[in-house]
C-alpha cells in the first residue's frame, strides 16, 4: 500500500481537523503541542502527519511533499492554488476577512469622496481584489502580523484582517467596518497523487466528505 503523509499546522486546524481524520479511521498517536516532533506517527502504518506553519502547507501538497493537507481559504487565495485538487470545504476555523479602522474613521465617506486609502495587511491579494473591485484607490503595505497595530501607530488608515469574535478589534479600539468573505479551511490534495494513490487516498477523501455534509 502506498504511504499517506498529511500536512497540518497545530492549533485550531489541528485540533478541528482530528475528528475528521477519526471518521477516515486516522489518529495521530502523539499531540503536537506537546511533542517536538514535526513528523507524526498515526495508528495505521502507512499514513503520518506533518506539522507545519498554516502558511506553508499548500506548499508542501504543491510539492508533493505531502498527499493532503488543510488550509484556510485566505491561505489559498494568497498563496494560488496550483497543482492543488480542493474536493472539499471543511467547514471549520470559520472567521470572516473584514476592513477594520480606528473606532473614529469614516470609512464610508472616505471611500465615497474617493480618498486614497493606506491598508495595512498579511492578506495582500485578497486586499488588492477587493478594493480593485470596489473601484477604491489603496497604497498597501505587507505586514506578517499584529495587524490591529498599524491604525493605532499611524502606519495606516485601514486594515485587512481575519476577524471571530472581534475581540481583538476591540481592544484596540478599532471597528470592522466592511465585509470581505467568509473564510473557512478546505482539504487540499496533491493532483499527481490524486491519480497515482487514488487507492489509498479515496476512501479517506470519501469518509471525510461523509462527515463534513452531515
Ligand atoms: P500563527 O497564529 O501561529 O501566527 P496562523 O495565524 O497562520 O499562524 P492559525 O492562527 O492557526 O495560523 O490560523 C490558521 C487558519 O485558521 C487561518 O489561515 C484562518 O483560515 C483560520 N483562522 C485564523 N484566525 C482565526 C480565528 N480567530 N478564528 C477562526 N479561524 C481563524
Ligand atoms: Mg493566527
Amino acid at each position: 500500500m502506498d504511504g499517506i503523509t498529511i500536512a497540518l499546522s497545530k492549533g485550531r486546524i489541528f485540533d478541528e481537523t482530528l475528528p475528521l481524520l477519526a471518521a477516515a479511521g486516522i489518529e495521530p498517536l502523539e499531540n503536537p503541542e506537546s511533542s517536538r516532533r514535526l513528523i507524526l506517527p498515526t495508528n495505521r502504518e502507512h499514513v503520518r502527519v506533518l506539522i507545519v506553519r498554516a502558511t506553508d502547507t499548500p506548499t508542501y501538497v504543491q510539492y508533493g511533499a505531502a498527499d493532503l493537507g488543510v488550509a484556510g481559504k485566505d491561505v489559498l487565495l494568497e498563496h494560488g492554488s496550483d497543482g492543488l485538487y480542493q474536493p472539499i470545504d471543511l467547514g471549520i476555523a470559520r472567521c470572516r476577512m473584514m476592513v477594520a479602522v480606528p473606532a473614529g474613521f469614516d470609512y464610508q465617506s472616505a471611500v465615497r469622496q474617493g480618498a486614497r486609502l493606506k491598508v495595512a495587511s498579511k492578506y495582500l491579494n485578497i486586499a488588492r481584489e477587493h478594493f480593485a473591485a470596489k473601484g477604491v484607490h489603496v497604497d498597501l503595505i505587507k505586514l506578517y502580523g499584529s495587524m490591529e497595530l498599524a491604525p493605532l501607530a499611524g502606519l495606516a488608515d485601514a486594515i485587512v484582517d481575519l476577524v471571530s469574535t472581534g475581540s481583538t478589534l476591540k481592544a484596540n479600539n478599532l471597528v470592522a467596518c466592511e465585509h470581505i468573505m467568509d473564510i473557512s479551511s478546505r482539504l487540499i490534495v496533491n493532483q499527481a497523487a490524486l491519480k497515482l494513490k487514488r487507492e489509498a487516498l479515496a476512501p479517506i477523501l470519501a469518509a471525510i466528505a461523509g462527515v463534513v455534509q452531515q
